[in-house]
C-alpha cells in the first residue's frame, strides 16, 4: 500500500476504498517506525497532519474532490510554512517560525494535499549529499551507510522508503534531480520562472526553483500542474507561461519520432563505467520505442561548474546578508556592541560550507574582482544557453545521465569540497540557462540507482514528461524497492 502513487492512492479515495486519514496513519506509522534510520524528516506533527487529512475527508463529503484531495506531500525545509518549523536545516534559522506560507504552500492547500513535515537537507540547499545539515546528514534507504543526494535528500529519501508518496524539492544546480536520481525516484525541475519563489528561502535568486519528487511521472505532473503558474508576489514568475499540458503528456506510450540529441560532452572519460553502461541501455530503450538518437555538442558544458560556484555563491552572499542576529533566528549570547553581535551571530549560526560560498561570493563581487569573476562567469552563462538553443533546432529534447556516480559513502566526500562540485557537472548547466529538466529510475549500478536526465527547451516541460512516461512505461526501473524498508509490518508491500 505504502508504495502506491498519488495517482492509485487518488483513484483508491475516489472509490471510497480508503479515506484521507487512513492514509495519513499508514504513511505516520511509516515515518516513525523507519524516520531514525534515514533522518529525512527534520519536522513532523503527526497530530498536524492527522487534522488535514480529517479536514480532506469532511471537505470530499460535501465538495467535488480538489486535484490533491487527501494526498501527504513531504516538504523540503527551505519552504515557509505558517505551521511548524522553519529552519532550512541551518543553526541560524533554529527554531524559525514562518509568519506565512510559502506561494506554492498555499497551493498544495488549496489543492487539499496533507503537507506531511517538513524534510531534511544541506544547510541553505548548499550541497550534493545532505551532509550540510545543521541536523546531521540523511541517508539512503538503498544504503543507509550512503549519502541519499543533495540538497533535498530528505525529500528523495522519504520518497524513495516510501514514508511519504511524494514531496517537494527545490533546485539551484541539481537539488531535485541529483537526490531523485540516486533514490531510483522522479524528479522534476521546471523551467525558471514556472513556479513562484516567493516564500522559498532564497539561496541563489536566478537559479532557485521548486518542482516534485515522486515515484511515477504522472505524479510529478499532477503536482507541477499545482504548484505552476504566475504570482505576482514573485517578479521573476513570468505571467504567459504557455501551458505545459502537464497530465495529457504522460499518456505518451511511444518516442515515434521524437529526436534525442546526445551530447558528446556529457559521456566522458571518468564518469562510472556502469552507471555509462545503464544510459547507454536506456538510450537503446528509446530507438526501440521509435526515437532517433542524435550526436550533438555543447561545446561551453566544461566551463559550466566553474561558472555556477561563481553565481550562485555570489547571490547567495547577498541572499544571505539578511541573517544577521536582528531579525531572524540565532541571536548571539552577550554581544558586547551591534558589530560583534552581526559578526558572531553569524560565525556561530552559519556551517562551514555556508560560510565558503558566502566568502566566495562576496570575494567574486568585490571591487577589482568582479569584472575577472562574476561579470566572466555571466558571459560564460550566454554561452551555455547559446549551446542549448543551437542544439534544440536539431532535436526535441537532450537525455544524458544526471550524475556521473552513483551514491557515494557518507563522509567520503565531505572534506573534498572540489570534487563535491564537479559532481554537479550533469546538472548544472540547465539551471544556468534556465530550462526544464527531469531524472527518472533507469537501472542500477551494483545495488545503487542511476538516474536518466531529460532536458527540454524552456516552458517544454510537456516533452520531458512524454519522454519520461513513455521510458517509464515500456521498463519498471520506478517500481524497485529498497528491500530494507519494503516491510510489510509498517505497511510497506503491496
Ligand atoms: N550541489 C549544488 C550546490 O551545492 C546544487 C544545490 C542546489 O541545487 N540547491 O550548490
Amino acid at each position: 500500500m505504502a508504495y502506491q502513487t498519488l495517482t492509485q492512492l487518488r483513484t483508491a479515495l475516489e472509490s471510497g476504498a480508503t479515506s484521507a486519514e487512513e492514509i495519513a496513519r499508514r504513511y505516520i506509522a511509516r515515518t516513525e517506525a523507519h524516520n531514525g534510520a534515514l533522518n529525512a524528516f527534520v519536522d513532523f506533527d503527526a497530530d498536524s497532519i492527522l487534522a488535514q487529512a480529517q479536514a480532506s475527508d469532511a471537505y470530499r463529503k460535501t465538495h467535488d474532490a480538489r486535484p490533491l484531495e487527501g494526498l501527504p506531500i513531504a516538504i523540503k525545509d527551505i519552504f515557509c510554512t505558517r505551521h511548524g518549523r522553519t529552519q532550512c536545516c541551518s543553526n541560524i534559522l533554529r527554531d524559525f517560525r514562518a509568519p506565512y506560507d510559502a506561494h506554492v504552500i498555499t497551493l498544495l492547500r488549496e489543492a487539499g494535499a496533507v503537507l506531511f513535515g517538513k524534510t531534511n537537507m544541506d544547510e541553505f540547499a548548499m550541497g550534493s549529499s545532505n551532509e550540510t545539515s545543521a541536523f546531521g546528514s540523511c541517508r539512503n534507504p538503498w544504503d543507509t551507510d550512503r549519502i541519499p543526494g543533495g540538497s533535498s535528500g530528505g525529500s528523495a529519501a522519504a520518497v524513495a522508503a516510501a514514508l511519504a508518496p511524494a514531496a517537494l524539492g527545490t533546485d539551484t544546480g541539481g537539488s531535485i534531480r541529483q537526490p531523485a536520481s540516486l533514490t531510483g525516484i522522479v524528479g522534476l525541475k521546471p523551467t525558471y520562472g514556472r513556479v513562484s519563489r516567493r516564500g522559498i528561502i532564497a539561496f541563489a535568486s536566478s537559479l532557485d526553483q521548486a518542482g516534485p519528487m515522486t515515484r511515477s511521472v504522472a505524479d510529478a505532473a499532477l503536482i507541477a500542474s499545482v504548484i505552476s503558474g504566475h504570482d505576482a508576489g514573485d517578479a521573476t514568475s513570468v505571467a504567459d507561461a504557455p501551458d505545459a499540458h502537464w497530465l495529457e503528456a504522460c499518456d505518451a506510450r511511444d518516442m515515434q519520432g521524437l529526436r534525442i540529441g546526445r551530447p558528446k560532452e556529457y559521456f566522458v572519460e571518468g564518469m562510472d563505467r556502469e552507471v555509462r553502461g545503464r544510459i547507454d541501455a536506456a538510450l537503446a530503450q528509446c530507438e526501440a520505442l521509435g526515437a532517433e538518437i542524435v550526436d550533438i555538442s555543447l561545446p561551453h558544458t566544461e566551463y559550466a561548474v566553474a561558472a555556477y560556484y561563481v553565481i550562485a555563491p555570489s547571490e547567495a552572499s547577498a541572499n544571505l546578508s539578511r541573517y544577521d542576529g536582528v531579525r531572524f533566528g540565532q541571536r548571539c549570547a552577550d554581544p558586547e556592541d551591534l558589530f560583534d553581535m552581526y559578526t558572531r551571530s553569524r560565525d556561530e549560526g552559519f556551517g562551514a560550507e555556508v560560510k565558503r560560498r558566502i566568502l566566495t561570493g562576496v570575494f567574486a563581487l568585490s571591487t577589482g574582482y568582479y569584472d575577472a569573476y562574476y561579470k566572466k562567469a555571466q558571459q560564460v552563462r550566454t554561452l551555455i544557453r547559446r549551446d542549448f538553443d543551437e542544439a534544440f533546432a536539431k532535436v526535441d529534447v537532450i537525455a544524458t545521465p544526471t550524475s556521473p556516480i552513483t551514491a557515494f559513502k557518507l563522509g567520503e566526500k565531505k572534506e573534498d569540497p572540489l570534487t563535491m562540485y564537479l559532481a554537479d557537472i550533469f546538472t548544472i548547466a540547465v539551471n544556468l540557462a534556465g530550462l526544464p529538466g527531469l531524472s527518472q529510475p533507469c537501472g542500477f549500478a551494483g545495488d545503487l540507482p542511476v538516474g536518466l536526465q531529460w532536458i527540454a527547451p524552456p516552458w517544454r516541460e510537456d516533452r520531458l514528461l512524454a519522454a519520461a512516461a513513455a521510458y517509464e512505461a515500456a521498463t519498471d526501473w520506478h517500481r524497485h524497492r529498497p528491500a530494507a524498508f519494503n516491510d510489510t509490518a509498517a505497511g510497506g508491500a503491496a
